[in-house]
């Protein structure tokens, strides 16, 4: 006889309380590749919730890196980057990465939750992590498994962070998304930066949503703000948003590197990435630094700004974000899954993004742009916002 066993009472509970709450999540299939006019459930649709905000996610280009990186290194990387699965193309893109953004090393990283939670778990210090309110769950998480004391200043807001140094002891490390991820909005990194020189605090920004797409030569928040590799010792971006690939990495000094080498546990005890996804971000990295890179930058500005335009007649407030990520709030759950389910029959996907991934009460839109969105995109985009938005009541 087969042993049976039964799902715990707790875990049914917790689906239940997810699906009466309006919070139960899925995934849904695509049947393309990452690009605007996405195939779902067998219907094109015109998506704006993908994080691929160069439209590099399916550049030929990489596609072709990809496999002539593969054709050379093979798929996988065979064992941890320390043990022997640090191969040409690892190396290569990190030499890449340190020189377009002025650091002495970078680290690569299977994805970057692993990168947020190997520096924040290893560079703690005993007066332990303070971070903004509203950065990424990686973030929040990193600290978690640090152990170390957290503390959340309100969000932007340097007067807020400086009371939590102020407080503390011992000195630790003072953490912001340079773009925040659910809101679009900037970090003040030049103040926060000054904040942590002050206190002898550690300074670390994770950029996932600025890198490739702000700044000069597409560097990201590090650029808007004039900070360098002085002001801003340890940089982590990614490569699943404007680069279109997967992974992570983390930018920083020769000292750090080699901290992190001996001490950055999802760093150490996980295989390396593939060589072949190395190979494609290197590709991406130059497309980036290159004209038709400086070209998608301003196709992803002008839709931005068009967007923004378009919406001031609508009964919303837009967020403080010039950046790809525009989201609306609707504010309850249910009534943000009925939006984007009424845009979802004009033929445009935008998921609803819903609590616990967002503050209470906060449910939105998370509209995200990308410069291979066409202007006929945004009109209708536009178009349909307006007509939902507008009936909705
Ligand atoms: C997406 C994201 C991450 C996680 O990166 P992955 O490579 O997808 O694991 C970390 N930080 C921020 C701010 C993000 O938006």
């Amino acid at each position: 006889m087969k042993p049976a066993f039964n799902t715990p009472d707790w875990v049914l509970a917790a689906l239940q309380q997810r699906r009466q709450h309006d919070l139960m999540r899925r995934t849904v299939t695509l049947a393309s590749p990452q690009v605007p006019h996405a195939v779902i459930d067998g219907q094109d649709y015109t998506s704006f919730c993908s994080n691929d905000y160069l439209g590099l996610a399916n550049h030929p280009e990489l596609v072709r890196a990809m496999q002539a990186s593969a054709q050379q290194y093979g798929v996988g990387g065979g064992a941890s980057h320390l043990v022997c699965g640090h191969l040409a193309p690892h190396q290569q893109l990190e030499e890449a990465l340190a020189d377009w953004l002025g650091y002495e090393r970078v680290l690569l990283f299977s994805t970057g939750y692993m990168a947020n939670l190997g520096v924040i778990s290893a560079l703690a210090g005993k007066g332990g992590v303070v971070q903004d309110k509203l950065n990424h769950a990686s973030l929040i998480d990193g600290a978690l498994l640090a152990q170390a004391p957290l503390r959340r200043y309100l969000h932007a807001d340097v007067v807020s962070a400086e009371k939590l140094l102020s407080k503390s002891a011992n000195s630790g490390l003072l953490v912001t998304d340079g773009v925040f991820s659910m809101d679009g909005d900037l970090a003040p990194l030049s103040a926060l930066s000054r904040l942590a020189a002050e206190h002898q605090w550690m300074f670390m920004v994770d950029d996932a949503h600025g890198l490739g797409c702000l700044g000069e030569n597409g560097r990201g928040s590090l650029s808007l703000e004039g900070l360098d590799s002085a002001s801003l010792p340890i940089l982590v971006g990614t490569f699943g948003k404007a680069f279109g690939t997967a992974g992570a990495f983390v930018a920083t000094s020769h000292d750090y590197a080699d901290y992190l080498t001996q001490f950055a546990r999802p760093y150490i005890y996980t295989t390396a990435m593939s060589p072949a996804i190395a190979g494609a971000s290197l590709a991406s990295l130059q497309v980036i630094q290159s004209a038709e890179g400086q070209e998608r930058r301003e196709q992803l500005a002008s839709h931005v700004s068009y967007f923004r335009q378009r919406m001031q007649s609508l009964p919303i407030t837009l967020m403080a974000s010039d950046t790809a990520i525009q989201p609306i709030i609707i504010g309850d759950s249910k009534a943000a899954i009925q939006v984007s389910d009424a845009l979802r029959s004009l033929g445009i996907w935008c998921t609803a993004i819903r609590p616990p991934t967002v503050p209470a009460g906060s449910a939105r839109l998370r509209i995200t742009l990308s410069a291979a969105h066409s202007e006929a995109d945004l009109v209708l985009l536009c178009d349909s916002l307006e007509q939902v938005l507008t009936t909705e009541d």
